[in-house]
């Protein structure tokens, strides 16, 4: 299941860096998750990045989105093939 960004959103940029896959960007007013590119970290890290240092924790699963683990994975490798 991709995530997504909830309105509370501050703009204040962090979590941008630390996705692994480039799939957060600055929208207006809030930021936004790109469902195609992301992978809930599956297969990079253990926990989405974005969500555990979002200050104000408004990076939530996206119901649109609906993933299973092996479904992430395989997002995964076809985004990093190397
Ligand atoms: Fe990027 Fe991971 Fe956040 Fe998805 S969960 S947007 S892949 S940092
Ligand atoms: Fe918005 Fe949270 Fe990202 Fe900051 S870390 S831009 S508050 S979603």
């Amino acid at each position: 299941m991709a995530l997504m960004i909830g309105e509370e959103c501050i703009a204040c940029d962090a979590c941008v860096a630390v996705c692994p896959n480039d799939a957060i960007s600055q929208g207006d007013p809030i930021y936004i998750i790109n469902p195609n590119l992301c992978t809930e970290c599956v297969g990079v890290s253990a926990e989405p990045q974005c969500a555990l240092l979002c200050p104000v924790d408004c990076i939530i699963a996206d119901p649109e989105y609906e993933e299973t683990h092996e479904e992430l994975l395989e997002k995964c490798h076809r985004l990093h093939p190397d």
